[in-house]
C-alpha cells in the first residue's frame, strides 16, 4: 500500500482535536454575535476574549493589543499598510525597510506601497538566507517609517534576530513589524521585553483553524484601519467577529505553547536524522537551510544538478506519487516555473534553487516516515541520474 506521509507543516497541519472540540459549541449553539448586548452575544463576547487574554498571556502583551484577523496574511496587511499610513500622515515619513525573502504577503504589501509613492529598500539576505541587524541600521533613513521582517523564513528556516533589530528600530524612533507566522507560539517571543511595535501570527501553522490570526499593536502605536465597519476590534478591523476561528486560534496556541520545549526538541531530532541520511548520499545533497540560527522546523535542500536531472516541480510530483507530500517555494509565473524568490534572494545559483525541497516537520512526525520519503526520494533520484 502507498504510504501517505505529509512532511509540509509549514504550508499548513491539521485542527487538532482539542482545538476541533473547543470550536464545535461556537460552530452550532454558542453562534451569537458578540456585538449583541442579550445573553447569546454575551456568551460570544466572553469567548472571544478570553481568547484575547489567553493570546496576550503567550506573547506577553496587553490583552487591548492584539486584534482578531482572517489570519496571518490580513495581519501583515492591516500591520504594513495601516502603519505605513498612518505614520505618513502624522511625520510624512515614507520609507519602509523590508528584505526580498519575505513573504509574499510583505512582499506584495509593499510593492503596492511603492506606487502609492513610498519608497522601499528590500535587503538582500546574506548566503543562508539571514538578515544581519547591521544591514536593518545601515539602511535606516531620517524619513524611514517601517521596519518589516519575517521572524523565521517559511522556505529555509532561517531566524531572524528580532531582538537586537527591534532595539535598533526604537532607538532610531522607527516602528517594527515581526511576521511572526512560522514562530508564533513555537518560540518564546517576550513582547514585555523586546521594543517590537506589530507582530502578526497564524492559527494554522499550529494545529488550529486556517482562516484565523492576529495582529499585537502595541499601545500608542499610530495605525489605520484597512477594513472599515462595524466598531468591532476597538474600530481597527470591521467585521463580525469569527467566534470559532478565534477561539480555535487561542486553543492550538495555548497547547502549542504548552508543549513548546517537547515540540522543539522532537523535531530537532528529526531534522537531525534527515540530515544524516542526506549527507551518507555523498555530495549529492546540498543543504540551503542555515547550519546555525535556524528553526528545527524547516528543511531546505537542493539536488545536485550535475547527478540529477529532476527539477522541484517533477521530484515533488514523484514523490506525490508515492505517497510522500513536500513542497518547494517555486511559483508559477506566466506559465513557466520560477525558483523560489527566497532561493534567489540568498543567491543560490539558479540551477541549485531550481532543485530544492523544503521538508517541514510536526510534532507528530517519526522517524520511520522521514526514512521512508527519504528511501523513496533516493529511488527516484537514482532513475533520474543523468548518464
Ligand atoms: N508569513 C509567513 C512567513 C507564512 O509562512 C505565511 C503562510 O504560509 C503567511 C505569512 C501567511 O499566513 P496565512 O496563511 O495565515 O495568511
Amino acid at each position: 500500500m502507498t504510504p501517505k506521509i505529509y512532511l509540509d507543516y509549514a504550508a499548513t497541519t491539521p485542527i487538532d482535536e482539542e482545538v476541533l472540540k473547543e470550536m464545535l459549541p461556537y460552530l452550532k449553539d454558542k453562534f451569537g454575535n458578540a456585538s449583541s448586548i442579550h445573553f447569546f452575544g454575551q456568551v460570544t463576547r466572553t469567548a472571544i476574549e478570553t481568547a484575547r487574554d489567553t493570546i496576550s498571556r503567550i506573547l506577553k502583551a496587553k490583552q487591548s493589543e492584539i486584534y482578531f484577523t482572517s489570519g496571518g496574511t490580513e495581519a501583515i496587511n492591516l500591520a504594513i499598510f495601516g502603519a505605513a499610513s498612518a505614520i505618513r500622515k502624522e511625520t510624512g515619513k515614507n520609507h519602509i525597510i523590508t528584505s526580498s525573502a519575505e513573504h509574499h504577503a510583505t512582499l506584495d504589501s509593499c510593492e503596492r506601497l511603492q506606487e502609492e509613492g513610498f519608497e522601499v529598500t528590500f535587503l538582500k539576505t546574506s548566503y543562508d538566507g539571514n538578515i544581519h541587524p547591521s544591514q536593518v541600521q545601515d539602511s535606516i533613513k531620517s524619513n524611514t517609517a517601517l521596519v518589516s521582517l519575517m521572524h523565521v523564513n517559511n522556505e529555509v528556516g532561517s531566524v531572524t534576530d528580532i531582538e537586537s533589530i527591534s532595539s535598533l528600530a526604537k532607538e532610531k524612533k522607527v516602528l517594527f513589524h515581526v511576521d511572526a507566522v512560522q514562530s508564533f507560539a513555537k518560540y518564546e517571543i517576550d513582547l514585555s521585553k523586546t521594543q517590537i511595535d506589530l507582530l502578526s501570527a497564524s492559527s494554522h501553522k499550529i494545529f488550529g483553524p486556517k482562516g484565523a490570526g492576529c495582529l499585537f499593536i502595541r499601545q500608542g502605536t499610530p495605525i489605520e484601519p484597512i477594513i472599515y465597519g462595524g466598531s468591532q476590534e476597538r474600530k481597527r478591523r470591521g467585521g463580525t467577529e469569527n467566534t470559532p476561528a478565534i477561539v480555535g486560534l487561542a486553543k492550538a496556541a495555548e497547547l502549542f505553547h504548552e508543549r513548546r520545549k517537547d515540540n522543539f526538541e522532537h523535531v530537532s531530532k528529526i531534522k537531525n536524522r534527515c540530515i544524516e541520511i542526506l549527507k551518507s548520499w555523498d555530495t549529492d545533497i546540498l543543504i540551503n537551510s542555515p547550519s546555525t540560527n535556524c528553526s528545527p522546523y524547516i528543511l531546505n535542500f537542493s539536488m545536485n544538478q550535475e547527478k540529477y536531472s529532476l527539477n522541484s516541480d517533477s521530484l515533488i510530483m514523484n514523490l506525490d506519487l508515492k505517497g510522500i507530500a513536500v513542497s518547494s517555494g517555486s511559483a508559477c509565473t506566466s506559465g513557466v516555473m520560477e525558483p523560489s524568490h527566497v532561493l534567489k534572494a540568498m543567491n543560490l545559483p539558479k540551477e541549485r534553487a531550481e532543485r530544492a525541497l523544503r521538508f517541514s516537520f510536526g510534532r507528530g512526525t517519526t522517524y520511520e516516515e522521514i526514512e521512508t520519503a527519504l528511501t523513496i526520494l533516493k529511488e527516484i533520484l537514482q532513475s533520474s541520474t543523468r548518464k
